[in-house]
């Protein structure tokens, strides 16, 4: 092994977020017209307005296709899905093709990449049997991928909701994990990712129970990842704040982006922000809850004010929504919460990944000081750094590194300190 070029690490990339642009025209070359065209088009127009283009009849199509769809500068979470969704009409997952696995695997290996985990779902209209298949199918890929230089495994996103598709397919991964050696060896994680705002993690507390209790008696101990803190134009920082610090304790092993905890608040005074009755009412009963240890972190609010709003609302439809504008009050306590859990993660030792691209595209920053980044790193927090969708975001890790130094000003030690990271994680996954 050359030990003069270090290891890249790349624990955060989406497998369908890997094919580049050239991937996406050329596939759409070789099929001709596709089923999934309108499906992507009506989406898409609902997203930025205004239709796509046809590419493959132009001259200049690829380039189209990339200033349509490859993502630089910031954008809402509806559009970037809308863009992903062009990977998903272009390769649908059919339970026995290995191609758009062995394509992205491709593309990661490409860049030098040493150890990978890819991220996919199943799709929700598989049956028991097809979704087996596809899991044996997957790892297959993923298992001829390997080389003494390249190690991708596999990380299953399970449904948001409703509960019953998460147990399911819960218990398809691992059924498949149980009867197949390669699934078993290939599959080393689950996730959660899309559009977390509707979703507060409380709701996954039974199944993260089970889950847990599943990994000591099956001995095919599975990790969690969990994407939050990422995208809260809806619900506003600080029940973002208060949701990665609920997710951590749900003992997942690794928080995905948490760029809640480092933006600066005042970058989002005078936001309207509407959240649910009953989003307010979980933040105030973790506020009464947590009171001590905020307080001791210089965390300060009053519980009579606190427990008169609990009573107010609690007779409020809890689906209700409430909308209001942040203050500069609300930007000082926001900073006082974020302080807080800040402190607890870092003695708690959770880990954050961080991906600097899809986190100045999607976090709702306009201005690249307020990347969270270099302050997640700079607080303390144990961070990785990884391009989590290269293919629509145009990169991979060594661009990311460049983003870093030249746009947000890091020096080679904390790139240096990523990496460090980024071995330590290694070891940890292959340690135990
Ligand atoms: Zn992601």
């Amino acid at each position: 092994m050359d030990r003069k070029k270090p290891h890249i690490y790349e624990f955060h990339l989406h497998l369908y977020g890997c094919f580049t642009a050239q991937d996406l025209y050329e596939q759409g070359q070789l099929l001709g017209e596709f089923p999934r065209w309108e499906w992507f088009a009506s989406e898409y127009e609902a997203a930025w307005g205004k239709f796509p283009t046809w590419y493959w009849d132009k001259k200049n199509g690829l380039e189209i296709l990339t200033s349509e769809v490859t993502l630089t500068q910031p954008a809402s979470f509806a559009q970037f899905q809308s863009a992903f969704n062009l990977s998903i009409a272009l390769f649908p997952a059919v339970p026995e093709d290995q191609t758009p696995a062995r394509i992205a695997l491709e593309r990661i290996r490409a860049q030098g990449v040493y150890y990978a985990e890819l991220r996919m779902v199943i799709p929700f209209y598989f049956s028991h049997a097809q979704a087996q298949i596809f899991l044996r199918t997957l790892a297959g890929a993923f298992s001829s991928a390997c080389t003494e230089n390249f190690q991708p495994r596999l990380v299953i996103s399970l449904p948001q909701g409703p509960p019953s598709a998460l147990e399911q397919q819960y218990s398809w991964v691992r059924e498949a994990m149980a009867q197949d050696s390669t699934v078993a060896a290939m599959l080393v994680a689950l996730d959660f990712c899309g559009d977390e705002e509707p979703h507060p993690p409380l709701e996954k507390q039974d199944f993260f129970q089970r889950a847990h209790a599943d990994n000591l008696k099956s001995g095919q101990p599975l990790r969690f990842y969990y994407h939050v803190g990422e995208c809260f134009s809806k619900i506003g920082m600080q029940n973002a704040i208060r949701r990665i610090w609920q997710t951590h304790r749900l003992g997942v092993d690794r928080l995905s982006h948490a760029s809640a905890l480092a933006i600066p608040p005042a970058s989002y005074l005078g936001h309207s922000i509407q959240e649910t009755v009953q989003e307010r009412l979980s933040h105030i009963e973790f506020l009464l809850e947590s009171a001590d240890w905020l307080r001791e972190s210089g965390c300060v609010y009053s519980l009579d004010e606190l427990r008169k709003e609990q009573e107010t609302l609690g007779e409020k439809d809890p689906a209700e929504i409430l909308a209001r504008v942040i203050s500069a009050h609300e930007v000082e306590q926001t900073h006082a919460l974020q302080q807080a859990v800040v402190a607890r993660l870092r003695a708690e030792e959770a880990v954050i990944e961080s991906c600097p691209s899809s986190n100045w595209i999607l976090s709702g920053i306009s201005r690249l000081e307020d990347h969270p980044l270099p302050a997640l790193l700079r607080s303390g927090l144990c961070v990785v750094m990884s391009s989590d969708d290269p293919g629509i975001f145009q990169t991979d890790y060594e661009k990311e590194e460049a983003f870093c130094r030249e746009k947000l000003g890091m020096s080679e030690e904390e790139l240096q300190r990523l990496r460090e990271n980024g071995d330590f994680i290694f070891h940890v996954i292959t340690n135990g």
